[in-house]
């Protein structure tokens, strides 16, 4: 990585044409660890270029799907391989724990693998019944074209795979921006594409900022979609950029994820101890740095003062500290701009009469936390309300506020009451009730008693302005083809419209 060659252009690796480099820092302790290209809007033009290139000329697009999907299962292969080196890279990269790392290089391996079976599994095409014994009709599917990705700094390489892999189970070409502050690695990942044995120019990488190589992928001509994820702000810039072109865009944007426990749930020990520990982990695992980050505990009020004095004990405890380190449950937000907006949202919340229950400052330094890191405790805010900033819109830290409610009605209405609708979750002891408040939910995602599991056969996306389309699932494979209808007439004759 000395090189600064982090640009990947028509299978050959390559410094920004401007010659600018950037350091990424290792949010523990705000030092560089590793120098990348800084690409700009040229590099953006260069790599759509090979892609346009690949995709009208290349063998991508027409190899048997067979093969690709053989492709596919190589990386992987590979990334199981590198299972340990990317783990680690993605922990110093995004601050999260080793093991975080580690569970999502399996889950990139597991994108990968099941966009494969998917598009393996497939017949040659959907054969319509067009009435009649003299016409063929079938609907094919076919790539979109030239595909630009852009992701964001949470999940880095899982973000990245859940693109990359149907765009290339499709037969599409890519470019991919990774964020900048995060890029480390998806450039390995377009290492594994090549020694997998992907074609040059099917898949390119520009490394470098929003503002410029985003920007640009997202209003250029040769570009046929653009798929995001990130913030709903840059989000909305991309969609408005991509609408002049009349790309299709499909984005993946933020989320105010409702954590609703009803009194039920608490009646036995053991299910109080599971509501608490789960939300726990619905805040707080990664620092709440995740789009489907239960930020908002919405609890009947008869438990609230039991379970927030028990949630409230048990986040004074999680262990902060350097993601690399044995013991460490928390790593530190990934810059000192995503601490500081953190801290703001506190700010506001306490001025808008939010109590502090426990958290709500920068940790002690100490050897695991190195006083330079981003560090910020887990914070709990008991008597919040929708007035409030902090309950509105999302933080991305962890802070969780809690809100009470005395009925099922009072308790969906709460949970709805965003405008986003990316996830939420239930908790009772009552199935019906379950089902009830399951279905009214106005998320993408709804778990029953239980908080952030995800499958790559379910879709996953947002209502409202958590975004548009899906991925993973069928129709996260459907977001990168077009459909082509071909109706074949076995025994044309004159239809006779016109007399004459
Ligand atoms: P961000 O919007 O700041 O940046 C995301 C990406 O967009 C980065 O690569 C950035 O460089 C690029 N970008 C910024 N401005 C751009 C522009 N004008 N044109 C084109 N590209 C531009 O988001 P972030 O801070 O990196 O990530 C956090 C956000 O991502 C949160 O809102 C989170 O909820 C969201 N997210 C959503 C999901 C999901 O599945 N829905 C998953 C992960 C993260």
């Amino acid at each position: 990585m000395s090189s600064h060659k982090t640009i990947h252009v028509g299978g050959e690796w390559r410094s920004a044409l401007s010659g600018a480099t950037r350091e990424i820092l290792d949010p523990a302790d705000a030092k560089p660890f590793a120098v990348i290209a800084e690409g700009g809007a040229e590099d953006a033009d260069a790599a759509i270029a090979a892609a346009r290139a690949a995709f009208d000329q290349g063998p991508w697009p027409r190899t048997p799907v067979a093969e690709r999907a053989a492709l596919l299962r190589r990386v992987a292969g590979l990334l199981r391989r590198d299972r340990e080196e990317l783990g680690l890279l993605e922990s110093r990269d995004a601050g999260k724990t080793v093991e975080e790392g580690r569970v999502d290089i399996d889950c990139v391996a597991d994108a990968f693998v099941y966009f494969a079976d998917l598009v393996a599994a497939e017949g040659a095409g959907r054969v319509v019944d067009a009435g009649t014994d003299t016409v063929h009709s079938v609907v094919v599917h076919e790539p979109v074209g030239v595909c630009a990705l852009i992701t964001p700094w949470n999940y880095p390489l899982l973000q990245a795979s859940w693109k990359i892999a149907p765009a290339l189970a499709a037969g599409n070409t890519f470019v991919v921006k990774p964020s900048e502050i995060t890029p480390m690695t998806t450039v390995a990942l377009i290492g594994l594409l090549v020694e997998a044995g992907l074609p040059a120019g099917v898949a390119n990488i520009v490394t470098g900022p929003g503002h410029s190589v985003g920007a640009r992928f997202a209003e250029h001509p040769d570009v046929d979609l653009v798929s995001f994820t990130g913030g709903l702000v840059s989000g909305t810039k991309v969609a408005q950029a991509a609408a002049v072109g009349v790309k299709k865009v499909a984005l993946e944007l933020g989320g105010k994820n409702p954590n609703v426990v009803f009194a039920d749930a608490c009646a036995t020990d053991e299910g109080f101890d599971t509501a608490v520990d789960q939300a726990l982990n619905a805040a707080f695992i990664h620092s709440g740095q995740v789009c489907s980050a239960g930020s908002r505990l919405i609890i009947e009020e008869s438990v609230r003062e039991r379970f927030v004095a028990e949630l409230a004990r048990r986040a004074a405890k999680i262990r902060l500290g350097r993601g690399t380190e044995d013991g460490v449950e928390c790593g530190p937000l990934v810059s000192e701009q995503q601490r500081a907006k953190t801290e703001g949202y506190v700010a506001s919340a306490l001025e808008e009469g939010a109590v502090l229950v426990t958290g709500g400052q920068r940790p002690e330094p100490s050897g695991i936390r190195p006083a330079t890191g981003y560090f910020y405790e887990p914070t709990v805010l008991d008597h919040c309300h929708r007035g409030m900033r902090v309950v509105r819109e999302e933080v991305f830290g962890p802070v969780l506020t809690v809100e009470t409610f005395r009925t099922e009605d009072e308790a969906v209405a709460l949970a709805n009451d965003t405008e986003y609708g990316l996830a939420g979750a239930v908790w009772t002891a009552d199935a019906g009730r379950a089902r009830r408040v399951a279905g009214r939910l106005r998320h993408g995602t709804v778990w029953i008693n239980d908080f952030h599991p995800y499958l790559p056969q379910a879709e996953w996306g947002g209502f409202g302005k958590s975004g548009v389309g899906r991925e993973l699932g069928p129709a996260g494979l459907a977001e990168y083809r077009e459909s082509k209808h071909v109706y074949q007439n076995l025994d044309p004759r004159p239809v006779r419209w016109f007399a004459g």
